[in-house]
């Protein structure tokens, strides 16, 4: 089934009236992986149809950072979302999502100026507030947003709850290559040897969650350890943050936690810029 592609408000409008019973919507910047495609499966399990929208946004990129370099592969885009059954694929220009430069945007609070945000400042006022838009836009039921993004997944939860937004908000967990590597669709920018190095998130990470027993001190020296090492590797590892927090505000967690926490690191191997989390469980194992 090929999907309806609208790049307008008004083709947009047209496609979202025909939709029979509930919406799911899965928003993307493109460059399509099977991360994304995991998400489009999710949404089409919790809703009668599923739009994928496409848009690389310009509010949420810093200064040097690869808003124009960014991968644009709209065609194979396309195509993935017809293979995994989408309805809608809403693919706007950037004029039609910011005919003017905005002079009233989210702000993120103080959620949004830590860990990931403490590295790319306006980073989530930026991702906010395109995500509202496409909620005003699309009016879905349901939206789908990666673990991958675990902080973004979290201020997103914490935007629909603290404005009142009627869209239900479902996390889907994060795709992996097979040697751990965390999808993304930055990853195409890496040589062999980046990517050799890149591997260490996922490593430090696995390795934090094997010391989970010895409480968030011990988890956090396992997960440095491992990167201390990718960053005298050539090409190194370039650590932005190691951070163990709580799931729902981003704040560090104190020793003597208990309860679900996220180990997040994120580092820039060459130019790119790449992050990565897992959910954890500290103190007594949880009851089943
Ligand atoms: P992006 O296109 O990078 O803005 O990501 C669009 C959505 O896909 C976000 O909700 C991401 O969290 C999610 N996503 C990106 N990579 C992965 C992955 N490896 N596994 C699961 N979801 C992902």
């Amino acid at each position: 089934m090929t999907p309806v592609i609208a790049e307008t408000r008004e083709e947009l409008a047209a496609a979202r009236a025909r939709v029979r019973g509930t919406l799911a919507l899965v928003p993307t910047m493109g460059a399509l992986h099977e991360g994304h495609r995991s998400l489009i499966r999710r949404a089409r399990r919790s809703a009668d149809a599923v739009a994928v929208s496409i848009f690389v946004n310009p509010l949420q990129f810093g200064p040097g950072e690869d808003f124009d370099r960014y991968p644009r592969t709209f065609a194979t885009d396309v195509e993935a979302c017809a293979a995994e059954g989408a309805d809608i694929v809403f693919a706007p220009g950037r004029e039609v999502m910011y005919p003017a430069e905005p002079q009233v945007t989210v702000k993120s609070g103080p959620m949004g100026a830590r860990v990931e945000g403490a590295s790319r400042p306006g980073h989530f006022d930026g991702m906010l507030t395109v995500v509202l838009k496409l909620f005003h836009l699309v009016l879905p039921d349901i939206a789908v947003f990666g673990e991958k993004d675990a902080q973004q997944l979290a201020m997103i939860r914490r935007m629909v709850t603290d404005l009142n937004v009627p869209v239900e908000i479902v996390g889907g967990p994060t795709v992996r290559e097979p040697d751990g590597l965390a999808l993304s669709s930055r990853n195409r920018y890496l040589s062999d040897g980046e990517r050799r190095t890149a591997l260490a998130l996922s490593r430090a990470l696995r390795a934090g969650a094997d010391a989970v027993a010895g409480g968030p001190g011990a988890i956090r020296d396992a997960a440095r350890a491992v990167l201390d090492k990718a960053a005298a590797a050539e090409p190194p590892l370039e650590l932005d943050y190691l951070a163990l927090v709580d799931p729902a505000t981003f704040t560090e967690v104190a020793d003597a936690r208990t309860g679900p926490a996220v180990l997040a690191v994120a580092g820039r191997v060459g130019t790119t810029h790449l992050i990565d989390n897992v959910p954890l469980h500290l103190g007594a194992p949880k009851e089943h």
